[in-house]
């Protein structure tokens, strides 16, 4: 594959991790945050309302629609989507552009219609997808956390099919079998694409 344009030094540093839903993308990026200072973890804007203990600038920049159509208008993210058919979500451009200006590496969670755009946007990105062990127990995580409804489960686990469909467009998967160890296959990933 060849881009088009000469990439940005540097930008295979910028990694996505994406994935189908409930497969713990969010527990592992958390996990990273935690664990992996060196790593700029990218914020996203969203219309969402916060969650209890979600902080604005930790966890996401929580925005209203006109703000999010602002972001946009101004070209200030380099992606952006609807999620599960409810808020948009979107990564702001410059604290990526700074962090990896800085040499860091940058780690953005985001769901596939995100990765496909970053991936466009700037073809030498790393894409890793993450998997479940199996298929029931990807259904026995949605079930366990108990945040949906049974229509909205129902809903997600058919886009759950579609998106595990689209691993083939990844550079790499992990299967998440436990967290720190999928964790840590990340940072390995990070470390040996920062080479
Ligand atoms: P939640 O609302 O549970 O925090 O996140 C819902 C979904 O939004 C997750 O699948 C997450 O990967 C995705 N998401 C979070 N931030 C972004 C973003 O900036 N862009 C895109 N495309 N998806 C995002």
């Amino acid at each position: 594959r060849f881009p088009a344009s000469e990439p940005r030094a540097g930008r295979s540093r910028l990694l996505v991790l994406a994935g189908p839903t409930a497969v713990g993308k969010g527990t592992v990026a958390a996990y990273i945050r935690e664990h992996h200072p060196e790593i700029h973890l990218s914020v996203s804007a969203t219309t969402r309302a916060p969650r209890p203990g979600e902080i604005d600038g930790v966890h996401y920049y929580f925005v209203d629609d006109a703000e999010f159509d602002r972001l946009i208008a101004d070209g200030e993210l380099l992606e952006y989507a609807v999620v599960h058919n409810r808020s948009r979500y979107g990564t702001p451009r410059a604290p990526i552009d700074a962090a990896l200006a800085d040499g860091k590496t940058v780690l953005l969670e985001i769901d596939l219609q995100g990765a496909r755009q970053v991936r466009a946007a700037e073809p030498s990105a790393t894409l890793i997808f993450l998997l479940p062990p199996s298929w029931d127990e990807l259904v026995q995580r949605l079930v366990g956390r108990g945040t949906e409804n049974e229509e909205e489960r129902a809903r997600r686990l058919r886009t759950a099919k579609v998106e595990l469909a689209a691993q083939s467009e990844f550079d790499f998967r992990i299967v998440n079998e436990d967290v720190a160890a999928a964790a840590r296959e990340v940072v390995e990933l990070s470390e040996a694409t920062a080479r």
